[in-house]
C-alpha cells in the first residue's frame, strides 16, 4: 500500500450542471475543469488516487481509502485519514455519514473492533482521546474543564498533550457514544457557524496497544517485542478563503501537532470539493503539491511534509 493516498470527492451540487459557466469533469482518477458547452480550460486538470463523483457512497470511499489503513492500525501501524476542504465541501458528511449510509468514522470504529474480535492470539488495550484545536488553543472534548491544554515531550511517552483525558474502551458503541459527547463539547463561542468551523479543528486519537498471547495459558506473555502500538487519527479541516495570518498560524499548530501524535505515519490524506471554481481549483493544487511533496520528501521520522503543508497552503490558497 502506498504511504499516503489523495482522493478528491466531488459533492452533488444543488444546480446540477454548471456554475458561473464552468463545470467540473470527472473521468476515472483525473477532474478537469470544462466551459459549460464542453471545451476543456488549459491546465485545470489534475490526477489523484481516486477521483469520486456525486454518486459515490460513504461505503465505497471508506472500502477504497480507509479499509487498509483499519486492517494495518490493528497490526501495529500508525494510520491517518485527514479531510480538507472549504466550508460546505462535504467533510462531515463523509466523516460522519448519515443514517442510511454511516461515514468513514463509524466504519472504521466498527471494523476495529470486528478485527480485534477475530485476532485472538493477541490481548488489546484501546484508548481513545478527542481535542479541538481552537484558534491557538487545544481543548478536550472529553472534558470541558481541561482548556488550553499544552504539548509536552517526555522519554517514557514522547509527545503528548499534557492533561488530556483518555478514556479506554471496549466496544465500537462505546467509542461512537464518546464521539457523540465530545462533539457536543465543541467550541459554540462564535455565533457565525462559518466562522465557527474553519477555526476549529478536531483530533480523534485511538491508541491500539496489543501483546501476544502466551500459547499455553492463553495469557500475556512477558517478552516485550511482541508489544505493538498503533495509533489512529481522525482529521477535519474546514477552510475558508482569505481567512488570513490566523488560520494559518492554527494549521500550522495542526501540522506540528499531527506530526507528533501520529509519529508522522499518515497513510492518508483525503480532500473534498465543490463547484467554486477558484476555492476549488486552490484546493486542487494545494492537494497535487501535498501529494508530490509527500512523494519527495518520502514521510520520514520527522514528517517534514506536514510542516510544508502549511508553507503550501499559504502560497496557494491564502492569497
Ligand atoms: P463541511 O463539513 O465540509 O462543512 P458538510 O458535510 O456539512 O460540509 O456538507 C454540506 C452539505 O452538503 C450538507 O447538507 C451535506 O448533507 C451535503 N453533502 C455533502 N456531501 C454530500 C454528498 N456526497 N452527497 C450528498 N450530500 C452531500
Ligand atoms: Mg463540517
Amino acid at each position: 500500500m502506498e504511504k499516503i493516498c489523495v482522493a478528491v470527492r466531488v459533492r452533488p451540487s444543488a444546480n446540477e450542471e454548471s456554475v458561473n459557466g464552468f463545470h467540473w469533469k470527472v473521468e476515472s482518477n483525473r477532474i478537469s475543469l470544462h466551459r459549460s458547452h464542453g471545451t476543456p480550460i488549459s491546465g485545470v486538470s489534475f490526477a489523484f488516487d481516486h477521483v469520486f463523483d456525486q454518486e459515490c457512497s460513504n461505503a465505497r470511499v471508506y472500502e477504497l481509502l480507509t479499509k487498509d489503513i483499519i486492517g494495518a492500525a490493528v497490526e501495529g501501524f500508525n494510520g491517518t485519514a485527514f479531510a480538507y476542504g472549504q466550508t460546505s465541501s462535504g467533510k462531515t458528511f463523509t466523516m460522519n455519514g448519515s443514517e442510511n449510509d454511516p461515514g468513514i468514522i463509524h466504519r472504521a470504529v466498527k471494523d476495529i473492533f470486528a478485527k480485534i474480535q477475530k485476532t485472538s492470539d493477541r490481548e488489546f488495550l484501546i484508548r481513545v482521546s478527542y481535542m479541538e484545536i481552537y484558534n491557538e488553543d487545544i481543548n478536550d472534548l472529553f472534558a470541558v474543564e481541561n482548556q488550553k491544554l499544552q504539548i509536552h515531550e517526555s522519554l517514557e511517552r514522547g509527545v503528548f498533550v499534557a492533561g488530556l483525558r483518555e478514556e479506554i474502551v471496549n466496544s465500537a458503541d462505546q467509542v461512537l457514544n464518546l464521539i457523540q459527547l465530545g462533539e457536543a463539547n465543541r467550541h459554540f463561542g462564535d455565533t457565525n457557524m462559518n466562522a465557527r468551523s474553519s477555526r476549529s479543528h478536531t483530533i480523534f486519537r485511538m491508541v491500539i496497544e496489543s501483546k501476544a498471547k502466551d500459547k499455553k495459558s492463553g495469557e500475556s506473555s512477558g517478552s516485550d517485542d511482541a508489544i505493538r502500538v498503533s495509533v489512529l487519527l481522525k482529521l477535519e479541516r474546514g477552510v475558508r478563503l482569505k481567512e488570513g495570518k490566523h488560520i494559518n498560524k492554527s494549521l500550522m499548530i495542526l501540522g506540528n501537532v499531527i506530526n507528533k501524535l501520529s509519529g508522522a505515519e499518515s497513510k492518508e490524506l483525503h480532500w473534498y470539493i465543490q463547484i467554486h471554481v477558484e476555492e476549488t481549483k486552490g484546493t486542487l493544487q494545494f492537494a497535487s503539491r501535498a501529494k508530490r511533496i509527500t512523494n519527495c520528501v518520502q514521510v520520514n521520522e520527522h514528517g517534514l511534509y506536514l510542516v510544508k503543508f502549511s508553507f503550501f497552503y499559504k502560497e496557494d490558497i491564502d492569497r
